[in-house]
């Protein structure tokens, strides 16, 4: 069997990577591999540490997604993964990779970009580097930190994949689907009339303040919707080793987008990505004493069970039907 990485998804390889480094991590290392951030403690606080890179080609395209916006979504994604632990920015390292035909103002642009988006949300970039390169990237790596609380079990206030438990219910801040609705709405060539839609793919929120008001809740597990909310779901079954079942009725989606796709809305928002909403799991009562302190809606979609077996996702029609999965999300180097 082939052995090249091109048949290997993101999951597979990261899989093959964490068997080679082993699980000796050092004693300060309180989260490692597979959480939206690794975590190390320092003192009485945490460290949480993140990293992502976005290549032309693969993940945008260069001459369609404006300058500006790649800047704010490159820094936005990774400060999403920090907001998705519950935790505080602090500071971003920039690596470009910068092939020759790229413009000085083009790059000037792009920055302007990052800097909105640390301006209006913390994260300030303190360095970073540039190389020629072939194609264009942008990795961005961002580290947050969390308050140690004294009261709690392992003093890690965080908000983790792995911290579902039956009985949870599963809800979502803001609406979903809308940053799918504006990637379908440049394949079919209406991006210029989709507006909104296209901001929601091109400058995502990240939910600081829902993360923290969470986690000063008592919420424990969350992750940020990156790949899809089934397929982010998914992924904090499989961390925590239970089950998920959602209403779809229950799903928020924005009127924008069921006005843009009325008939296939409901599916941009079970399975479509990028909408860097917060997905977290937890009691009624702490989920209550939340809301006031976030700033858009949280909606209660579904609940966790007990595994069967196998940690899934279900999904429910408004009879109360399983629905059939089909695409559950996508995979980042799947082709
Ligand atoms: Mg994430």
């Amino acid at each position: 069997m082939s052995d090249s990485t091109q048949n290997m998804g993101e999951f597979e390889l990261i899989g093959r990577f964490a068997d080679v480094l082993g699980t000796d991590l050092p004693p300060e290392i309180v989260v490692g591999i597979g959480d939206d951030c690794a975590v190390a403690r320092r003192g009485t606080d945490f460290d949480v540490y993140t990293t992502d890179t976005v290549v032309d080609g693969v993940h945008f395209r260069r001459g369609q997604i404006p300058w500006f916006d790649l800047g704010w979504k490159s820094v936005a994604v990774n400060l999403s993964d920090i907001a998705a632990m519950g935790a505080r920015p602090l500071h971003c390292l920039v690596t470009l990779g910068v092939p020759e035909y790229v413009t000085g103002d083009e790059l000037a642009e792009l920055y302007r970009g990052m800097a909105a988006v640390t301006a209006e949300h913390g994260g300030t970039i303190v360095g970073g580097d540039i190389v020629r390169a072939s194609e264009l990237f942008i990795t961005v790596s961002a580290v947050g930190t969390i308050a140690g609380a004294s009261g709690s079990e392992d003093g890690l206030p965080a908000l983790l994949r792995s911290a579902a438990v039956p009985g949870d219910l599963i809800a979502v801040t803001g609406d979903v689907g809308s940053a799918a609705g504006g990637l379908k709405s440049l394949e079919d060539g209406l991006a210029s009339d989709r507006e909104a839609l296209m901001e929601r793919l091109y400058r995502p929120t990240p939910r600081f303040t829902a993360g923290l008001a969470l986690a000063a809740a008592g919420v424990r597990c969350a992750i940020d919707i990156s790949d899809g909310l089934i397929a982010d779901l998914g992924h904090i079954c499989k961390a925590s080793g239970v089950s998920a079942t959602i209403r779809a009725a229950d799903v928020p989606v924005s009127p924008l987008l069921k006005e843009a796709y009325p008939d296939t809305w409901t599916e941009l928002a079970l399975s479509g990505g990028e909408d860097y909403e917060l997905l977290f799991t937890g009691p009624a009562e702490l989920i209550d004493g939340a809301r006031d302190a976030v700033e858009v809606p949280i909606t209660v979609i579904g609940e966790i069970g007990e595994s069967n077996g196998i940690p899934d996702v279900s999904v429910l029609d408004g009879n109360g039907r399983p629905i059939p999965i089909g695409a559950r999300g996508w995979d980042h180097l799947r082709p």
